[in-house]
């Protein structure tokens, strides 16, 4: 049963139509992974019974010739911002104690339609909000990867966050797909430290609907798979306009899955000068290069190309993002969810249930957000990086004139030992220096496992494309892919 756990979602899927296995046979394999390898904490929530349950439905659908196509039978773990109906949704925070939504998240309506099978809900950074996750309420999830050298031999390491759950099970064989979220990275960055595919769609590709909000302006709901091709089937799914939530594009979605292999000659390939950072390790620089001669030697061309206001994108998202958290949060009130801690009058409770149920990091953003956003201050701030928000927007829609994907490292470095960059919430946001800027022009951008480092950890390559270009994304993706050969897998994984 074991090999179950080590296919892709589309092997599974013709194993299946093959009728090879049955969806409740891959199912209790992944079960059992998922319960072999506790220790990750990559779960808050396991679902089990509804996994077992669903599985069966999708056998009887299969049996009556109904199969729904790809996803249908195929287990995956859900993030837990998404809300599930009748499931313990927490956003990975102590205020939302003993949430059971009675709706379900547009996108995990989708998957089910579809026929996919949830495990269970994975453990996150509280409300999406960290690189790491260290900052959930659940405690930190770890990476199935160990790395040596470096201070690291033997180390627990983070699997990069927020959607550390989602990453690490998909990595470590638990889950063949899972859902993540991606405000400034939360796909991308932990993709690369756990050596799996990571896509964030453009900004309205998927329903923002019955996900927990982070910064709403950012948020999209994007696939974490081991493979491109098992990325843009479940994106195909995923996808669509959503009267419920009117930043989601009407635009028709295409079978993200069918140009996959239409290679990459005569693309036009943009390497972004101000990637190259000061300091950054060799092995990331080599590997970026190594990634411009894979695409070379598959007929694409690489230019240099300048994205002028990079350097000003963490800064201007690390205003951006908390505004809309901290006004986003003020729900959470101890009256309308989860948990309340009692006061002598309500403003008293108010204060005591924000302070208990929010983390030091939630903390932290709601403070920075409120500050930015008073009076006063607004112009200076919030209105500014705003300002800069368009030229960074610009900046991309310029250089999109003469490339048709730009190519660049996901992360500045692979994964680090849980416990580092703790006290230092400046070097933790430097993790998204890479990723953050296509956030702010809300473009779709892909990482995917290119190689190792010297001490045997994974690292990522970035794509970024023109809005609602998730076609070429993929495209250029799956050469990548092909020419990176990645296969190495976690010790203990499969
Ligand atoms: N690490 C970034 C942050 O902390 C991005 C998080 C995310 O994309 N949800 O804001």
């Amino acid at each position: 049963m074991s090999t179950l756990t080590d296919l892709t979602i589309t092997a599974a899927a013709a194993g299946m139509a093959k009728g090879y296995f049955t969806s409740e046979e891959l199912t209790i394999a992944h079960v059992e992974a998922m319960e072999q390898a506790a220790d990750l904490n990559a779960f808050i929530t396991e679902t089990p019974e509804i996994a077992l349950e669903r599985a069966k439905e999708s056998d009887a659908r299969r049996a009556a010739g109904n199969a729904q196509g790809t996803m249908d039978g195929i287990p995956i773990a859900v993030k837990d911002l998404f809300c599930t109906e009748g499931v313990l949704t927490t956003a990975g925070s102590h205020i939302l104690d003993g949430f059971r939504p009675t709706y379900e998240s547009t996108v995990t309506t989708k998957l089910r339609d579809a026929g996919a099978v949830m495990l269970g809900k994975t453990n996150l950074d509280e409300f999406a909000m960290g690189s790491a996750n260290i900052t959930s309420y659940y405690g930190p999830v770890k990476n199935p990867w160990k790395g040596q050298g470096d201070g690291k031999d033997g180390k627990d390491l983070v699997p990069g966050g927020s959607s550390g759950g989602s990453a690490a099970a998909v990595a470590a064989r638990i889950a063949l797909g899972a859902t993540g979220t991606d405000t400034g990275g939360s796909i991308r960055q932990p993709a690369s430290f756990t050596g799996i595919v990571g896509l964030k769609p453009t900004y309205g590709r998927c329903s923002r609907w019955g996900i927990v909000a982070f910064a709403s302006s950012l948020d999209q709901a994007g696939p974490l798979t081991r493979t491109v091709e098992d990325a843009a089937h479940m994106l195909t799914v995923m996808a669509g306009h959503d009267a419920k939530d009117s930043t989601s594009a009407p635009i028709a979605v295409p079978d993200f899955a069918a140009g996959l292999n239409a290679g990459v000659k005569g693309l036009k390939v943009g390497i972004p000068k101000e990637y190259t950072l000061d300091g950054m390790p060799s092995e990331i620089q080599a590997l970026w290069t190594q990634g411009m001669d894979w695409l070379k030697d598959q007929g694409a061309e690489c230019a240099p190309v300048s994205l002028p206001h990079t350097k000003y994108a963490l800064p201007a998202y690390y205003i951006v993002a908390p505004a809309e958290a901290s006004s986003n949060l003020a729900r959470y009130d101890g009256v309308r969810y989860g948990l309340r801690v009692a006061g002598d009058s309500l403003d008293e409770m108010y204060e005591a249930t924000r302070g208990e149920g929010f983390g030091d990091e939630v903390r932290r953003r709601v403070l920075i957000g409120t500050y930015v956003l008073s009076a006063g201050y607004y112009d200076a701030y919030y209105i500014k990086a705003q300002r800069v928000r368009t030229l960074i927007a610009e900046d991309f829609r310029k250089a999109f004139e003469q490339v048709d994907v730009l190519l660049t490292p996901t992360a500045p470095s692979a994964a680090f030992a849980i416990g580092e960059k703790m006290d230092d919430p400046v070097a933790m946001y430097l993790n998204d220096v890479f990723t953050v800027p296509a956030s702010m022009a809300g473009l779709p951008a892909i990482s995917i496992p290119a190689g190792l480092d010297s001490g045997g950890l994974p690292l990522g390559l970035q794509l970024i494309a023109k809005p609602f270009d998730e076609e070429t994304l993929l495209r250029a993706a799956a050469a990548l892919e092909a020419a990176a050969g990645f296969d190495a897998k976690p010790g203990g994984a499969g």
